[in-house]
């Protein structure tokens, strides 16, 4: 049985896909996703040796190496420009998913679906996304295990039209905050009382030029947290 993380990844990948998952570690994923019928075809990307060779493992195991490639490489290296109309990328955080699609830009048909679950700081996912021109088609926040996880669903935009979004729409994403879900309090709830405790310990040290700005940058995320 599949996470339910990884399974609200699977929910947004286009049925028939031809998927990459980078990062794929033992390759439950993309064996769930050809399994169930949602992928026709599936590529396990990973880098690192011993994650590979679970990837290899499971595969075998199911029996489904017709349909599901293990390859060893970094990111996006293991595909061919339009060889795949979704690419999902989960379990990491924010700053490493958006290195790897910059590193990879040249293999992106500009055509996939990306699904991407970031663990931290999805906000370098939405930073990349107004830099690059891909458009946030859907965002979801879930809890399991008394985690809590963002999804984000990337579609390049068709008209070059630049876009905006504000620093809070970033930080918390626009979607999310539109709908506001018991999730989401419960998330920002949290960020909130730690951002509280850290300015607390802040404004009891010895004031440097250092901590005067951290202070402020914290004051102003609470500041922006507690708006919306
Ligand atoms: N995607 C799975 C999930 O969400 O459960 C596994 C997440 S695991 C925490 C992250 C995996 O990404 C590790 O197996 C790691 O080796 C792999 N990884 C990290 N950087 C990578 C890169 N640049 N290219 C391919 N795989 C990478």
């Amino acid at each position: 049985k599949l996470s339910k993380r990884l399974e609200t990844v699977c929910t947004y990948i286009p049925s028939g896909s031809r998927i990459a998952d980078i990062g794929s570690d033992h390759a439950y994923l993309p064996c769930y996703a050809v399994k169930n019928g949602i992928a026709s075809f599936a590529i396990a990307g990973e880098v690192v040796e011993g994650p590979y060779q679970s990837a290899l493992q499971q595969v075998k195991n199911s029996g489904l190496g017709d349909a599901v490639s293990v390859r060893k490489g970094d990111g996006l290296e293991v595909i061919q420009k339009g060889e795949v109309d979704c690419i999902t990328i989960a379990g990491m955080g924010g700053a490493l998913i958006s290195s790897i699609l910059n590193k990879g830009m040249e293999k992106l048909s500009e055509n996939e679906r990306l699904v991407l679950q970031p663990n931290i700081a999805a906000n370098f996912i939405r930073e990349w996304c107004i830099e690059q021109g891909w458009q946030i088609i859907a965002e979801e926040i879930i809890e399991e295990d008394q985690k809590i996880y963002e999804i984000l669903v990337l579609e390049k935009l068709k008209d070059k039209k630049p876009y905006f979004l504000t620093e809070a729409e970033l930080l918390m994403g626009p979607i999310l905050i539109k709908e506001n879900n018991s999730v989401f309090q419960a998330k920002w709830h949290q960020e909130l009382q730690q951002w509280k405790r850290i300015l607390k310990s802040l404004e009891q040290a010895a004031e440097t030029a250092e901590t005067t700005e951290k202070k402020k940058q914290l004051q102003k995320n609470i500041t922006m947290v507690e708006e919306v």
